[in-house]
């Protein structure tokens, strides 16, 4: 595996392996079993698999957790490494921004429910660092978490209004053995925090069955994590609207701050 961080390396390395398929995996690193789920999807149906491993600034809000954001490099190589990808792409701020760009991708209605209702500039900010990743690696496939949800219903949306001639692979939440959805941002957790968190997607769970309400949902999660919930909504999935008699797929998604951290899960089911 090769760890490489500038943009014309990278294009160079992949030139001879365009014959064959590329994967792109994005991240913004300090690896967990969810990440390596993509890898695993990558590699099973590609020859090629590039990680990217980036903090992005623009997606962060001025009193988000940009600059905390846990970072490790040489962890996360040995984890790639083991897992079997080919590349980490490893750029610095400067290198994927190295002028203040003034042509600007927005991220559009889908952008302003759910997690972007209290993070109104986040999804440009994805948006804009993905449209590069695209560019840069040109892949056949890029492998996105539904842990974010409605991050891949707006790639998703990005990648037909633009024709990105890119697949989209969709991978299935992995959580720990508790239920709690593994994240990065887990670390921030005290050890009294981590051990309540279960109770977010053991009450989502109870919503989506029918079991209490939503009132009851957000008052048992915030009860059993001393939290204070963000938003627990119903939606259609993928297009984020309000669901209507014949919507058939839905998404019922939370996020609780958990003292400073503010943790999301989801849930996506269909009906028939
Ligand atoms: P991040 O590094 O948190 O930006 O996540 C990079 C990619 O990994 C995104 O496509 C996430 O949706 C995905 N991801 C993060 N956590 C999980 C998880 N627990 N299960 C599945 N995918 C995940």
């Amino acid at each position: 595996m090769q760890v490489i961080t500038e943009i014309t390396q990278l294009r160079k390395a992949l030139s001879s392996l365009r014959q064959g398929s590329i994967a792109l995996v994005p991240t913004m690193g300090y690896l967990h079993e969810g990440h390596l789920a993509l890898v695993a999807a990558a590699k099973a149906q590609n020859d090629t698999v590039v990680m990217s491993i980036f903090v992005n600034p623009t997606q962060f809000g001025p009193n988000e957790d940009f600059e905390s954001y846990p970072r490790d490099l040489a962890r996360d190589s040995k984890l790639a490494a083991e897992a079997g990808v080919d590349f980490i792409f490893a750029p610095s701020v400067e290198e994927m921004y190295p002028v203040n760009g003034s042509v600007v991708l927005q991220a559009g209605a889908m952008a302003s429910k759910l997690c972007g209702a209290s993070r109104p500039t986040h999804f440009d900010g994805v948006v804009q660092v993905v449209a590069k990743l695209f560019n840069i690696v040109q892949p056949t496939r890029a492998y996105f978490g539904q842990k974010d949800a409605q991050q891949l219903a707006i790639i998703e949306t990005m990648v037909r209004d633009f024709n990105f001639p890119i697949e989209i692979c969709a991978v299935p939440i992995v959580r720990e053995a508790d239920g709690l959805a593994k994240s990065s941002r887990n670390v921030y957790l005290t050890k009294e925090q981590r051990d309540k968190a279960p109770a977010i997607y053991k009450e989502l769970t109870r919503l989506q069955q029918g079991k209490q309400t939503r009132e009851a949902t957000k008052e048992a999660i915030e009860r059993a994590t001393g939290g204070k919930i963000d938003y627990l909504t119903k939606l259609a999935y993928p297009d984020l609207t309000e669901p209507t008699a014949s919507t058939k797929r839905f998404v019922l998604a939370v996020a609780v701050f958990v003292g400073k951290t503010r943790l999301i899960d989801n849930i996506i089911w269909e009906v028939v």
